[in-house]
């Protein structure tokens, strides 16, 4: 039974009758462009085959109430009476309902059975997920056409003004606007998106290390900070107005760990466009060795890996079919994407685990991901 057969069945089980609409919405990893959304910068995410799934009915009263099947746990609220933000996974429903009605929207209400096998907290944004999910809700149900841009800024917003994790707009865009069998490379400045095709011959391989994060209280908000602070040292708006010149001028006063954050996100921001320009290329070898720069820079100036994530970023780049590795998300934990040749990457899963498995003694989760379309109502 795939999930949606399952949210399906489950939803008839609790209600006694079919869903009015099933929603699908991807989670994403990022193939480079890490920590440059919220500085405006550059991104390269695709959706993966992993999604939280969304079976609805709409209800006259005004309350959403939704069951997560994993947390088997009900949240419910009345859209009318949000409140103030408070613990759970809720939050992020409310969040999406909060920003929404902020910005004018009649919402109506919902019920309905959550599934996702997104796995949370790895870096895959099983939060975006939701966040898009639930904005699909409450867009089907009004009727209106999905607006992936606008509906991607309120998930962050949910997220940053609601549920308190100032994260940048990558990962709702690329779950509200995923094109399948393509990543995206976005400008986080104005939202507009390139399609971007995989090389030949590859596959999109994320290697869970199953030590996890979390955003709020992780060292995420200090980054943000950093950069910021960079930003300001430097007279520009945003570290996506800075270019390699400009960045070896003007040093003087500048606190070294700073500096190297902002070494990071100019680099970086370079990459994502060098890497676009080899994947239209279909070369897969530049692409990985941009790949294998970003986490060397993640590693070295942004300091967002730990020791898991470096192990496997390195075991990755050293078994055979490899193009390159890097730490995905936010870091401090969760996965490393690879870009392997099509042929090796079943082999490459099982070599790799092995050896993360032989030195750590955990057992990684390896994912060979197909890319996926954005969020979509499959039955209505
Ligand atoms: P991620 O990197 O996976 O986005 P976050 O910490 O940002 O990690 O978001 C994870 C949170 O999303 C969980 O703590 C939970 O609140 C919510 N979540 C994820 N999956 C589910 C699910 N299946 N049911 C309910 N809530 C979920
Ligand atoms: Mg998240």
């Amino acid at each position: 039974m795939n999930l949606k057969e399952f949210v399906q069945q489950k939803f008839t089980d609790l209600y006694g009758t079919e869903p009015a609409f099933i929603i699908r919405a991807p989670g994403r990893v990022n193939l480079i462009g890490e920590h440059t959304d919220y500085s405006e910068g550059f991104v390269m995410p695709m959706a993966i085959d992993r999604a939280a799934w969304l079976a609805i009915r709409p209800r006259e009263d005004g309350i959403v109430s939704a069951y997560s099947v994993e947390l088997d746990d009900r949240a419910e609220f009345d859209i009318g009476n949000l409140g103030e933000p408070g613990e759970g996974w809720g939050e992020y429903l409310k969040g999406v309902t909060w920003a929404l009605l902020d910005e004018g929207h009649e919402l109506s209400g919902w019920e309905g059975v959550l599934t996702s096998d997104v796995p949370v907290g790895a870096g895959l944004s099983s939060s975006a997920a939701i966040e898009m999910a639930t904005a699909m809700a409450y867009t089907v149900l009004a009727g209106d056409d999905w607006n992936a841009a606008a509906m991607a800024k309120i998930g962050q917003r949910a997220e940053n003004e609601w549920v308190g994790a100032n994260t940048g707009i990558m990962d709702q865009m690329i779950s509200a606007s995923a094109v399948k069998n393509h990543a995206l490379m976005i400008d986080c400045r104005d939202l507009s998106t390139q399609l971007v095709p995989l090389p030949e011959d590859t596959r999109v391989v994320i290697l869970d290390t199953m030590s996890r994060h979390t955003h709020i209280g992780s060292g995420y908000n200090d980054r943000r900070a950093e950069c910021e602070a960079a930003a300001k040292h430097f007279g520009v708006q945003f570290l996506r107005d800075l270019n390699k010149v400009e960045l070896q001028k003007n040093v003087e006063g500048l606190d070294k760990t700073v500096l190297r954050r902002a070494i990071h996100v100019v680099s970086e921001n370079d990459r994502v466009l060098q890497s676009m320009k080899a994947m239209q290329n279909q070369d897969p070898h530049i692409m990985g060795l941009y790949m294998n720069a970003s986490h060397d820079s993640l590693r070295d100036n942004f300091e967002v890996t730990n020791r898991d994530l470096d192990l496997m970023a390195a075991l990755a780049q050293e078994t055979p079919g490899c193009y390159g590795a890097r730490m995905t998300g936010g870091g401090f934990g969760g996965c490393v994407v690879a870009l392997v040749k099509t042929d090796r990457a079943e082999a490459f899963a099982n070599e790799v685990a092995t050896d993360y498995a032989n030195v750590t003694g955990l057992e990684p989760q390896i994912y060979i991901c197909q890319p996926m379309g954005g969020t979509e109502v499959v039955k209505s």
